[in-house]
């Protein structure tokens, strides 16, 4: 018992320092852009490795391993998660299992993170509160699929590699490694964390109900572009294996242009959307 406790406080600990870290840095890195201390190869940095881990975690955890709305052959599907290990919200499995939980009692007692108790909660006070799942009934669609075991167990690898990565980037392309650490690292978690957890708390808080679903669930546009699709949230609660959360041609959806592009170059196969007269029908 008292082992178990331990590892959770030494759990707690890293979370803080991967919560305030990123915090602190991008505060930081304001100063440096105010004082135009910033090279565009640090905002290229930036760019290019939020989108990469910001398309790991909504494509490859979410879409694809959490509800399965596409297959793909081991290498893509690794690729994806690898890249989304490098968001640092946590291994795969554990990812899918706790998001699996959230779907199943959305806004209910149970929920890892509903704003029934409280914004901040839904936000990131829940990542303190050890509702993190790892094993039993939720993890289970998970535990035997091989790629997403071997993504999950080598988790801290890519982790780090996340921040390697862009720190080489900005050494070649011009600004020096600790640049792109900082840009293409630390920043760059900052704003993929705070943009995911909104879908949690904003999501669930503000924006318009077009479908009936049983929970609170919400389409907020902003977190919907800033989100690369994951904003479409109350699309996603009503029809949760839907590969495309972007419903009607205005919703900017870039995981689900990204998985069209790869549909096309038949990288991905049997990816799901529900029929026209479904949708029609679960229309508020
Ligand atoms: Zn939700
Ligand atoms: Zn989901």
């Amino acid at each position: 018992m008292n082992t178990k406790k331990a590892r959770l406080n030494v759990r707690k600990l890293f979370l803080l320092l991967a919560v305030i870290t990123p915090l602190a840095a991008t505060v930081w890195a304001i100063v440096l852009l105010w004082n135009k201390h910033v090279d565009w190869a640090d905002l290229f940095a930036l760019f290019l490795f939020y989108v990469l881990t910001a398309t790991g975690v909504g494509i490859g955890f979410h879409r694809m391993l959490t509800h399965k709305s596409f297959e793909a052959p081991a290498p893509v599907r690794f690729l994806f998660l690898a890249f989304g290990s490098m968001a640092l919200e946590g291994p795969a499995i554990e990812w899918a299992a706790t998001h699996n939980k959230h779907h199943a009692k959305s806004d209910k007692e149970g929920d890892p993170h509903s704003p029934l108790e409280g914004f901040w909660h839904a936000h990131l006070g829940w990542l303190f509160r050890d509702r993190f799942i790892r094993s039993g009934v939720w993890a289970k669609p998970y535990e035997n699929d091989r790629t997403a075991r071997i993504a999950d167990k080598t988790f801290a690898f890519w982790a780090v590699l996340g921040f390697i990565l862009p720190g080489l980037l900005t050494l070649w392309i011009g600004s020096g490694f600790w640049s792109g650490v900082l840009w293409g690292g630390l920043v760059r978690i900052f704003l993929v964390h705070h943009i995911t957890w909104s879908v949690n708390s904003v999501c669930h808080t503000f924006g318009r109900r077009v479908f009936r679903s049983n929970d609170r669930s919400r389409n907020e546009w902003i977190i919907g572009i800033l989100g690369l699709g994951e904003g479409w949230h109350n699309n996603h609660h009503a029809f949760p294996k839907a590969a495309y959360h972007g419903m009607r041609w205005w919703q900017f959806d870039l995981n689900g242009y990204v998985i069209r592009l790869l549909k096309w170059l038949r990288l991905v196969r049997n990816v799901w959307m529900p029929k026209r007269e479904d949708i029609q029908k679960r229309l508020i």
